[in-house]
């Protein structure tokens, strides 16, 4: 007898903090018959030995609010479950030994303000006195948040195990899933051996919290969950007489963090190549376990930590630790529902945060089981952002050698990856690497993101100030605007929908009307019952039967699942045909003379409108050219099947062989000046359609489509908010992302994407303002900053395109 149920509503596997947090999470929202199986004993994996460092302010507005909630629910823990948590809200300190990083903690505290978490700027002579054992002649400053804290993760999973039982879950320790079934797409069930018997057991939902076997677990069941552990090291002194309570103190620029406990000194690294662990599999019997010690590993770490703290020079070392956690591709952990199979959950991959990310992510993840849709934007951490082959562990290896030190790393902007590189390439590749590509890095796919000159390095160099590609991002900006500039854009994901049903499947999806005569483009997104934008694409229609939908390299999974949930019955086969055509954008107001130059076709207005594709003759090849624009220009998309893609790419450059070939960051600061809406940034599936500003793709005249219903309510009720164009006075300073928006002397929110407009002479950004009652002028009469690194900055704001408001040079 296993005692363990036959059937349960939900089964969680896995017994740390993750799995716990969501097991109290679903018990609060009045779940029954909810079973959390964990193979040894709760917290045996990774949770037991966390340091305890909770910290709220994250690198988004969603993210953060995850952290706050944590550490609100973690401090009210012990009073709700008797199981005491240790939290203890003593604060945090950040110091920059460097003006970049100075200038990363500065802007960081302005996101923070807008975010609502308290955040004080301090000098290091402020840091020396809450902090007196510390060497601070070479700190530069610093930052303090008062309610970051620590805690006791061993004890924090039991409240939350203890929350989770005294609602009705039940927790069977020493029971271990092997197998996970499933029918029709769905999970069924699960196989749980415990002692020598295994159950099966019935359930509707499974959830993967299985920490660093979780990549195991999704292969049981066939979802990609691409982790892998890494050794993460700590160490812990002999007490420090007079040591006093302190607060957590990070000092990035040395790979360190240090914690008080018990007048004691906890020594944590994030240094910049770990070590992945586990390769052969993690053994059967770990529980509790320990990996070796590397003293040569930790002792760069280690010497510059004396230096900095002197005490530890004459205090002795209790405890070396060394204990494995899992780390993701790119820093972020998983949550949500896995595309492949519905009803398999994660929660997973925390990258050693996931003490301070638990609290929130289970109940995120509750919430969003329970709506079957996520409460709000959390595509931070959302498993559809996964490509298929991530799941190659070579790859994963490779990769986490660096994510765990990117914790602590200068978290510049434009900062690409430089393991593991080079996985999926466009068949212009080596074209354009030949040629100065100088590549960057988006869901595995190499694109090149600038072009070098003759001689010029090949290089990123970093900074917070204009990069060393700047010139060359403003030359390619102005032959896009001024003559002609080539993007090799073939990452762009690409879905055909084919079928009887096609159309009327699309028409359920898409909020444009979409039923349009073969060869027209339709812009459009995909909405939930919310109004919020699931999908940004063009549908292109090429046949009565046939579609073929474009979306963003970053999206496609997402946009292939969100098509796959809703396909139903209907007659519409869903095909990804990414890796069949290039795409190479011809954009510029002398594109249409060298399309001449090389096609046989008429690239007229009346021969080829604005919003239509046709068959083309290229050179001594077939492409379909899409007369649309990304970048607000008359141009042309042309794709290409993908054997073909170099022959026209050569045949172009021979017509015009000063084509100026241009990189993503170009692509990206022409869209920004003529405003365009950029998924996962300006538009994600919390952003209200209409408050994005994009009525004019939304046609509830067309009949019935999934959003409907908002876009009436909020056409009656009116915008809440609206998304405006910023575009700074100050040529100098730029804008990223999350700099606070201020209005009238107000912060009101965030920029969501920012880029410099090399046409308009400043940076320009998007950002959402409350506009609740307010007309549009009412709305625009008001004076707007721009707050960067803590210093304001005039800005003009509209709600119009600055660049070309009519949009007469795409149709020229
Ligand atoms: C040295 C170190 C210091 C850290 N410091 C901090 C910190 O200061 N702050 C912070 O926020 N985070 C920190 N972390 C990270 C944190 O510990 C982890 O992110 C977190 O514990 C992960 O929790 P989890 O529940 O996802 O995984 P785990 O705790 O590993 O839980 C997963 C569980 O799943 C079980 N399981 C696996 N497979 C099965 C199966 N087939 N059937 C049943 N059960 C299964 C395992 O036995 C395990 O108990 C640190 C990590 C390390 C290594």
């Amino acid at each position: 007898m296993t005692g363990l149920p036959t059937h349960a509503r939900v089964v969680i596997i896995g017994g740390g903090v993750a799995g716990c947090s969501l097991a109290y999470h679903l018990a609060k929202l009045g779940w029954t018959d909810i079973l959390l199986v964990e193979r040894k004993q709760l917290t045996s994996g990774t949770t037991w030995h966390a340091a305890g460092l909770i910290g709220q302010l994250r690198a988004s507005a969603n993210m953060t609010r995850l952290a706050k909630y944590t550490a609100d629910l973690y401090a009210r823990l012990e009073e709700e479950t008797g199981v005491a948590t240790g939290m203890r809200q003593c604060g945090s300190i950040s110091a920059a030994l460097t003006s970049e990083r100075m200038e990363e903690l500065l802007r960081s505290a302005s996101m923070a303000r807008a975010f609502g978490v308290d955040v004080e700027e301090i000098s290091s002579g402020e840091i020396k006195r809450r902090y007196p054992h510390l060497e601070v002649s070479d700190v530069v400053g610093g930052v303090f948040i008062a309610k970051d804290g620590q805690g006791d993760p061993a004890n924090i999973t039991h409240a939350l195990a203890k929350g989770a039982r005294m609602n009705g879950v039940r927790i069977v320790e020493n029971a271990k899933v092997t197998a996970i079934r499933q029918a029709g797409g769905r999970v069924t069930g699960v196989d749980v051996a415990a002692g020598a018997e295994t159950a099966r057991i019935d359930c509707d939902h499974v959830v993967n919290c299985a920490g660093m076997w979780a990549h195991g677990v999704g292969a049981m069941a066939g979802v990609a969950v691409p982790l892998h552990a890494c050794e993460h090291f700590y160490i812990v002194t002999e007490p420090i007489p007079g040591l006093g309570q302190l607060p957590v103190l990070r000092v990035p620029d040395e790979c360190a963090y240090y914690k008080e406990d018990a007048g004691k000194i906890l020594l944590g690294a994030f240094e910049p190549v770990s070590k992945p662990w586990g390769m052969e599999g993690i053994p059967e019997d770990f529980c509790f376990d320990q990996l070796p010690e590397d003293f040569d590993h930790f002792e760069p770490i280690l010497e510059k930590a004396v230096a900095r703290m002197p005490v530890l020079a004459e205090t002795g070392i209790h405890t070396f630790f060394n204990g494995p956690e899992s780390f993701t591709p790119d820093d972020r952990y998983y949550l949500g529902e896995a595309p492949e199979l519905r009803n398999f959950w994660v929660a997973c991959g925390f990258n050693s945060i996931g003490i301070q990310s638990s609290g929130g992510a289970g109940m995120a993840l509750a919430q969003w089981m329970e709506d079957g849709e996520p409460p709000f934007d959390l595509w931070d951490v959302d498993i559809r952002r996964v490509q298929p082959f991530q799941r190659n562990r070579t790859y994963l290896r490779k990769r986490v050698t660096e994510t765990l030190g990117l914790l602590y790393a200068d978290h510049f902007p434009y900062r690409q990856p430089a393991t593991a590189r080079g996985v999926r390439r466009s068949p212009l590749h080596e074209h354009l690497k030949a040629r100065g590509a100088v590549f960057g890095e988006t869901a595995g796919w190499e694109r090149a993101n600038w072009f070098a000159r003759e001689g010029q390095e090949r290089e990123y160099r970093y900074s917070w100030k204009r990069q060393n590609w700047f010139d060359n991002q403003r030359e390619e900006h102005l032959a896009v605007r001024n003559s002609v500039g080539l993007f090799d854009m073939s990452s762009f994901g690409k879905i055909r929908v084919e079928g009887r049903d096609a159309c009327a499947f699309l028409q359920r999806l898409c909020a444009n009307d979409i039923d349009v005569e073969p060869g027209r483009i339709v812009y459009t997104q995909m909405l939930n019952e919310r109004g919020g934008i699931e999908s940004d694409l063009t549908a292109t229609r090429l046949s009565e039967t046939a579609f073929l939908l474009v979306v963003p390299g970053a999206t496609l999974q997402r946009d292939l699942a969100w098509l796959r949930r809703h396909v139903d019955d209907a007659f519409a086969v869903v095909t990804d045909v990414t890796a069949a055509e290039a795409v190479l954008c011809l954009m510029g107001p002398q594109s249409r003379d060298l399309l001449e130059k090389v096609s046989p076709n008429d690239f007229s207005n009346s021969g080829h409108p604005y919003g239509t594709a046709r068959e083309i003759e290229i050179a001594m090849g077939i492409a379909r050219a899409h007369r649309v624009s990304y970048v607000g220009e008359l141009g042309w998309e042309l794709y290409v099947s993908t054997d073909q893609a170099a022959h026209v790419l050569e045949a172009l450059l021979e017509a015009e062989p000063e084509l100026k070939l241009c990189g993503i960051h170009t692509l990206d600061s022409c869209r920004i000046e003529k405003a365009f809406r950029h998924f996962g940034h300006d538009i994600t599936d919390e952003d209200h359609v209409l408050e994005a500003g994009l009525g004019f793709a939304v046609k509830p005249e067309k009949g019935d489509f999934i959003g409907r219903e908002a876009v009436l309510r909020k056409r009656d009720a009116g915008l809440s908010r609206r998304l405006l164009q910023f575009k700074l006075e100050d040529p100098e300073p730029l804008v990223y992302h999350n700099e606070a928006v201020v209005r009238d002397g107000e912060i009101v929110g965030t920029v969501t994407s920012g880029n410099y407009g090399h046409f308009l002479g400043g940076a320009v950004g998007l950002g959402y303002v409350p506009a609740a009652g307010e007309t549009a002028e009412a709305l625009l009469a008001s004076r707007y900053e721009i707050e960067i690194a803590g210093q304001r900055h005039a800005a003009v704001a509209s709600l119009k395109p600055i660049y070309d408001p009519q949009a007469e040079r795409v149709r020229m």
